[in-house]
């Protein structure tokens, strides 16, 4: 089969791989569409996570691997021991790779199994025509709703699993700090989960229609000061806030954007340690929340979709096939990340 394979920084190479054989448990997917995330542009100017010296802590595997971990397509075979999913079956996935036996894996947390893992990280992902997936990663996609479409469920449910961390967001006015693809999901879920108003904070004006789109209201950081934005649109400082660059300084205006006893929630990935003005964390009893990825928020997301309460095509800003995965696809995101929320690669074309 073919596959993009990342053997090290900028080095990933199209090419013939061997089909994957799904294991007991697993299931082989023929991906139709896959999603080029942030992390994948990570890795690829990285590595980041990807195990290159030592053995990946729970798959045992080291790159050259396929990356991927935002796809859709149709079940191909079966696995052994899989009963409650059938070749044909229409599917999108998780990410996560865990060892389902830790505390956390047996309490429906196995989003921060104590072995975490990633598909498209730690183990071959979705870059390929073929994908063996572990069922526990998977859900069903409703009839009416596209694969294109739901291989953009996977980002959107990092927003909703990281707002349905924060509690109660009914009336509470939040800011989001970065307009990218993780930030637009965050936006996304508080509005679903009630929030109001909601600012979101960029640089430049390349975002602001998205922004719109979902009903945020968009402040350009180039031309206002966003603190000052904010409070002069909002009468004070918000409930709560998200980060999701992963800078030290977007880190700092998110901590400064909250008002006392407010909900500060990292979402971004940050390449060193950032510095965090504590003391102001402290005398506010404001609270630091995180988020890691999703449990079975992509569920949410089908549903929200099929009952057309929401619409992710927009989020759509390019489209790559496999064969030109590098040139459309990660090195689009690195000369443009800028204008670019979300770019799709089509894998196997004609699977609706
Ligand atoms: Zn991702
Ligand atoms: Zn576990």
């Amino acid at each position: 089969m073919k596959a993009a394979v990342w053997y090290g920084h900028k080095d990933v190479r199209v090419e013939e791989r061997k089909m994957p054989v799904p294991k007991k448990g697993e299931v082989l997917v023929r991906v139709a569409w896959a999603g080029l995330c942030g992390t994948d542009k990570h890795e690829y100017l990285g590595p980041l996570w990807i195990p290159v010296e030592k053995p990946h802590r729970l798959t045992g595997e080291t790159a050259p691997l396929v990356q991927g971990h935002e796809y859709a397509g149709i079940i191909d075979q079966v696995g052994e021991g899989v009963t409650e999913w059938k070749v044909g079956d229409r599917v999108t996935a998780s990410g996560s790779i865990v060892c389902g036996e830790c505390e956390f894996c047996k309490t429906g947390r196995k989003n921060i199994c104590e072995k975490l893992g990633f598909i498209g990280v730690g183990k071959d992902g979705g870059f390929a025509e073929y994908v063996a997936v572990p069922v526990h990663q998977l859900f069903m996609v409703p009839e009416n709703v596209s694969l294109k479409a739901a291989a953009l469920t996977e980002p959107i449910s990092c927003g909703v699993h990281a707002t349905q961390q924060i509690g109660d967001l009914t009336g509470k006015s939040a800011a989001i700090v970065g307009p990218g693809m993780i930030g637009l999901s965050c936006l996304i879920a508080a509005k679903a989960a009630g929030a109001k108003p909601i600012y979101v904070i960029g640089q430049g004006e390349g975002k602001r229609e998205f922004v719109e789109a979902f009903g945020g209201i968009y402040i350009d950081g180039r031309v206002e000061d966003p603190i000052e934005g904010v409070t002069k649109r909002n009468g004070d400082l918000v409930d709560v806030s998200y980060e999701a660059v992963g800078l030290e300084p977007t880190l700092d205006l998110a901590v400064n954007l909250l008002r006392c006893n407010g909900t500060l929630m990292i979402m971004g990935v940050f390449s060193s340690p950032p510095r965090i003005n504590m003391n102001l964390i402290q005398e506010g009893e404001r609270v630091i929340k995180t988020s890691q990825a999703n449990v079975n928020e992509i569920q949410d997301v089908l549903e929200l979709i099929a009952a057309e309460k929401l619409d992710p095509m927009p989020l759509v800003t390019g489209e790559a096939t496999l064969d030109n995965i590098v040139k459309d696809g990660f090195e689009a995101i690195c000369a443009k990340g800028n204008e670019h929320v979300k770019i799709l690669v089509e894998i196997n074309d004609g699977l609706k």
